[in-house]
């Protein structure tokens, strides 16, 4: 799992524990992600939303797809071509191999080892997340993720805006014991600020913890706080629930959150590789129809005859693919 690994942990900022007298959230509910084909039929991981947990709980997130790891054979990798979105944030982060991103506003670019990249759809944006070429020629290691992020009511038409965001950019920190590599992608940690600049206020963050490692993390008490495993094995809360690879945990209320890595990983992993995700609840009625996702069902009918009318941007002409339906992710 290649992210963005620095030379030496030591040398990195660390996050010191919090105080023993701050309350620590308990874990509330462990969910196993089902396993859903998306786009063009590439296989993804789900943990929300879904019938397991609650989107209250997940807000102001509205989806996580974790996309692999799969090792593609020749052929074999499909994306998710042209298709809009409307009234949240797209957040794409690349852990191995890479996405060719294009969209209707004139951003683009490749996603690759390490490197984020932040979309606000807003008013309306179609784009393109497919594998490069050179993958779907020769096949290869595809690892990566997709959050939306909502968009609170007064914002949900603001302008689209793109971030590219290089792997080399996010905060690298450490824990306590240095046992662990925390990649801070947006947001805020002990003092320390992630690159992605978001509308909504969350904090994000890929985190890699040695077998045996510890890591205590302060958390702010008005997020919600989420932890989702991206491979190896582990504990997480003052109980010590066991959770691992494809499951995430919803905690509870609190001001600190814990994550410990078991001392045996299970093969082929070497680490408890985690995504650590809380933001400020948004607490407004949600409707989701496929890619669009607003406040009330008539706002829902407003942006599918914006789509259709071609009111939320066209694809350029040179980008026309053959056989590319709309998708929903
Ligand atoms: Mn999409």
């Amino acid at each position: 799992m290649p992210a963005v690994r620095p030379d030496n942990v030591l040398l990195l900022p660390r996050v010191p524990e919090p105080d023993p007298g701050v309350p620590e959230r308990p874990v509330r509910q462990v969910v196993h992600a089902p396993t859903f084909l998306e786009g063009a039929g590439f296989p993804v991981r789900r943990p929300f939303p879904g019938q397991q947990v609650s989107l209250r709980d997940t807000d102001p997130f509205l989806l996580l797809d974790h996309l692999g790891a799969i090792e593609y054979g020749p052929g074999e990798a499909k994306g998710a071509p042209w298709h809009p979105h409307r009234g949240f944030e797209t957040v794409t982060y690349m852990i191995d191999g890479t996405m060719r991103h294009r969209d209707s506003n004139g951003g683009g670019g490749l996603i690759a080892d390490g490197a984020t990249q932040w979309m606000t759809a807003g008013a309306g944006i179609l784009h393109d997340e497919m594998p490069t070429e050179d993958l779907v020629r020769h096949g290869g290691l595809f690892h990566g993720v997709q959050l939306w992020v909502n968009l609170p009511r007064r914002l949900k038409m603001t302008p689209p805006r793109y971030q590219s965001i290089e792997g080399n950019r996010v905060a690298l920190l450490t824990s306590a014991d240095g046992g662990a590599v925390i990649r801070l992608i947006a947001g805020e940690l002990a003092g320390h600020r992630g690159p992605g600049v978001t509308w909504t206020p969350i904090t994000y963050a890929h985190v890699t913890l040695s077998p045996g490692a510890r890591l205590v993390l302060p958390w702010r008490p008005d997020f919600n706080a989420m932890v989702y495993a991206l491979s190896g094995r582990g504990t997480a809360g003052p109980a010590h629930v066991a959770f691992g690879e494809g499951q995430l945990v919803v905690f509870g209320a609190g001001a600190a959150l814990s994550v410990a890595a078991d001392r045996r990983q299970p093969a082929p992993a070497e680490a408890l590789d985690v995504l650590v995700l809380g933001g400020q609840p948004i607490r407004e009625p949600i409707f989701h129809y496929g890619p669009f996702v607003m406040n009330t069902h008539e706002e829902i009918v407003q942006a599918i005859e914006d789509f259709r009318a071609g009111r939320m941007g066209s694809i350029p002409a040179v980008e026309l693919t053959p056989g590319g339906g709309p998708a929903t992710s």
